[in-house]
C-alpha cells in the first residue's frame, strides 16, 4: 500500500512529502501507487519519557496484557515513544511489538533501603547499587531511586557517584528519582541523565544541568493528582513538603528552560496516553508553546536518540488539522497516525 505523507513538519515548518517505505520516511513528492494520503500539521509523534506500562498501582506484579493495553492507550493518544524509567518487570516484552510505541526500556527500580515503595523493584545495598546499576542498563537505562521522604538521607553522593560512572562506562544511561534538595543535588553532581520529579531542585544547580546535560523531568501530571487527593489526615509536615513541591516546581521548570536545561514531558501516572496534560503544565510553567510541545515530541525523541521527520528517518507521524503551536487543544485531536510505517489510523 502507498502511504503519501505529506504537510508542515514541526519544528521546521516546512512544507514537507514523504513515501512510507517500509519503516521508513523517503522524500518524495508523489508515489507509483497512492492509497493513502496523510497530510496536515505534522510531529514525529508525541513522546512520554517517563511511564510504567505494565502496572497501575505500588506494589503490584508486571502483567504482559496490562503493558499492552497501557501501551495502546499512549498510541491512540499520539505518543509514539515511551521511556519507562523502572518497571516491575527487568526488560517489559522480550522484543519490539510492532503493533505498539517505540519503547526505551530502564529496567527494574533500583532501590536501597529505606527507599522506594515497599516490596517494589530490585532491592540492593548501597554497596552493591553500581553493580546492580550496570546490569539493569543493559537495555540503554537504568532508574535509581536517589531519595525518598522529605528527612530521610538521598543515596549518599559517593555512591551515586559510582553508579553514574559505572554505568556510563558500559554506554548506558541513569535516571534518578529525586525530590528532596538534597537528593536532586546528589543526582546533579552525580552527572545523572535526566532528574526524575526534581521538585525541591535548587536553582543554583541549573546551569550545570545545562552544561553537562542532565534533562529535568518534572511529572507534573503526577504531582497533580496527589495535590488533587490531599487530605486533612495526611502527616503535616509530609503535606507542606508536597505542597511546597509543587509550588516550587511551575519556576524551576521555567527557570530550567531559560537556563538552557533540557525539560521533558513525562506523566509517570496511571491512565497511560495523557502526556498532552503534561505538556499543558509546561506551558503553564511559561515555557513557550512550541517548546513545550517539543518536551513532549520532537526535543524527547532526539534526546532518545530517536530522528525526526526527515528523510530516511522513521515513519513515525502524527498528523493535526491545525497548527498545534497556534492552537494547543489540537494536540488532543490528533486526526491522523502512521507508526513504524503502518497506518494506524
Ligand atoms: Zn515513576
Amino acid at each position: 500500500m502507498g502511504v503519501l505523507i505529506r504537510g508542515i513538519a514541526l519544528p521546521q515548518r516546512e512544507e514537507v512529502s514523504f513515501v512510507v517505505d517500509g519503516e521508513r520516511l523517503r522524500a518524495s513528492s508523489s508515489a507509483s501507487t497512492v492509497d493513502d494520503v496523510v497530510e496536515g500539521w505534522l510531529l514525529p509523534g508525541l513522546a512520554d519519557v517517563h511511564s510504567h506500562p505494565g502496572t497501575e498501582k505500588p506494589g503490584e506484579a508486571y502483567d504482559h496484557e496490562v503493558f499492552r493495553r497501557h501501551m495502546i492507550a499512549h498510541r491512540e493518544a499520539g505518543v509514539l515513544t515511551v521511556r519507562s524509567p523502572g518497571s516491575a518487570d527487568q526488560v517489559l516484552s522480550r522484543a519490539d511489538d510492532v503493533d505498539l510505541p517505540r519503547l526505551s526500556r530502564g529496567g527494574r527500580w533500583l532501590a536501597t533501603p529505606g527507599r522506594f515503595f515497599e516490596g517494589w523493584g530490585r532491592r540492593v545495598t548501597e554497596e552493591e547499587l553500581p553493580a546492580a546499576a550496570v546490569e539493569e542498563a543493559s537495555n540503554g537505562w537504568c532508574k535509581v531511586i536517589g531519595d525518598w521522604l522529605p528527612d530521610d538521607p538521598p543515596v549518599p553522593l559517593d555512591v551515586l557517584t559510582a553508579t553514574v560512572d559505572a554505568v556510563h562506562a558500559v554506554g548506558g544511561r541513569v535516571a534518578v528519582h529525586c525530590q528532596t534538595a538534597e537528593g536532586c543535588r546528589n543526582a546533579v553532581l552525580a552527572g545523572a541523565d535526566s532528574l526524575e520529579h526534581g521538585v525541591h531542585l535548587d536553582h543554583s544547580l541549573l546551569p550545570r544541568m545545562a552544561a553537562q546535560g542532565t534533562a529535568l523531568v518534572p511529572t507534573f501530571t503526577a504531582f497533580g493528582k496527589i495535590i488533587g487527593n490531599l487530605d486533612e489526615s495526611r502527616d503535616p509536615r509530609l503535606k507542606e513538603w508536597i505542597l511546597s513541591g509543587w509550588e516550587h516546581a511551575f519556576p524551576t521548570v521555567l527557570a530550567a528552560y531559560e537556563a538552557g536545561v533540557t525539560v521533558l514531558a513525562g506523566t509517570d501516572e496511571y491512565p497511560c496516553g495523557e502526556v498532552v496534560g503534561e505538556i499543558f503544565r509546561l506551558i503553564e510553567a511559561g515555557m513557550p508553546v512550541e517548546a513545550a510541545i517539543g518536551a513532549g515530541s520532537w526535543t524527547a525523541r532526539s534526546w532518545l536518540g530517536l530522528p525526526g521527520l526527515v528523510h530516511g528517518g522513521f515513519a513515525d507521524v502524527v498528523a493535526y488539522a491545525a497548527d498545534p503551536v497556534e492552537d494547543s487543544s489540537v494536540l488532543t485531536r490528533p486526526s491522523r497516525i502512521v507508526l513504524r510505517g503502518q497506518v494506524i489510523r
